[in-house]
């Protein structure tokens, strides 16, 4: 069973979310506090968190910066505002997705799946390798090794490193990867598939700046650069 953390201090719409969540079959805990919700996060076996960015305490963006820093749990932001460059930073963060207030309950509890549903084991089995071992993709255990070092992803870098991983060498233009990373059709910014790259590039590259194992295909999009070894 998931358990879902619901961060939001107006109270009335964390209970509204409360019930959504249980009868879709969650269990929920809730606060208000973004304080309260770090320390959640480091006591409580949490499969997501819901989390809005306008707290009275401690600013969303840094709540989430601070569950970032500590685990990979999935987060999905919730937003009062429109902008672009609120969403990007907020994807920049590691958000695996937001919804922007006012919003129908019943939409995010779908985002909610979804993402759930990306952390989930795939169609792939057993362990892959690529590169001479450098990168090492264990579909079953959900786990990525590069260079022998485990890594820990978010289910967004999961995706998006396993989509990749499927065909080596193939180049995924950026909506695609957005699509096959959503799990649904996602009216998306192109700048919001850079921005994951971006930050699967810090945990997997020996050089972030010059990657090796997801590259840039110019006026392309994307690419795993390594080859698959033979078994
Ligand atoms: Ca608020």
């Amino acid at each position: 069973m998931h358990t879902v953390l619901v961060v939001e201090d107006e109270r009335k719409l964390r209970e509204l979310l409360r019930g959504y969540f249980e009868r879709a079959g969650m269990s929920v805990l809730t606060t208000g506090s973004g304080a309260e919700a770090i320390e959640m996060a480091r006591t409580s076996e949490l499969s997501l968190v819901v989390l809005d960015l306008g707290l009275p305490d401690v600013p969303g963006q840094e709540v989430a910066r601070e569950l970032r820093a500590r685990s990979p749990v999935p987060i999905v932001m919730l937003t009062a505002r429109a902008g672009d460059e609120d969403r990007i930073r907020g994807l920049e963060l590691g958000a695996d997705d937001y919804v922007t207030k006012p919003f129908v309950p019943r939409e995010l509890v779908l985002r909610v799946q979804a993402v759930l549903r990306r952390g989930a084991p795939q169609g792939a089995t057993g362990a892959e390798s690529f590169g001479d071992g450098e990168l090492v993709i264990d579909h079953e255990r959900r786990e990525v090794r590069v260079r022998g070092q485990l890594v820990h992803l978010t289910p967004t870098e999961w995706a998006l490193l396993t989509s990749l991983a499927s065909a080596p060498g193939r180049v995924y233009s950026r909506s695609e990867l957005i699509n096959r990373t959503r799990g649904y059709e996602f009216e998306g910014y192109e700048r919001t598939t850079d921005s994951h790259v971006k930050n699967l590039r810090r945990k997997i590259e020996s050089d972030p700046g010059d990657p090796v194992i997801v590259e840039t295909v110019l006026g392309g999009g994307y690419r795993l650069g390594l080859v698959r070894d033979r078994r």
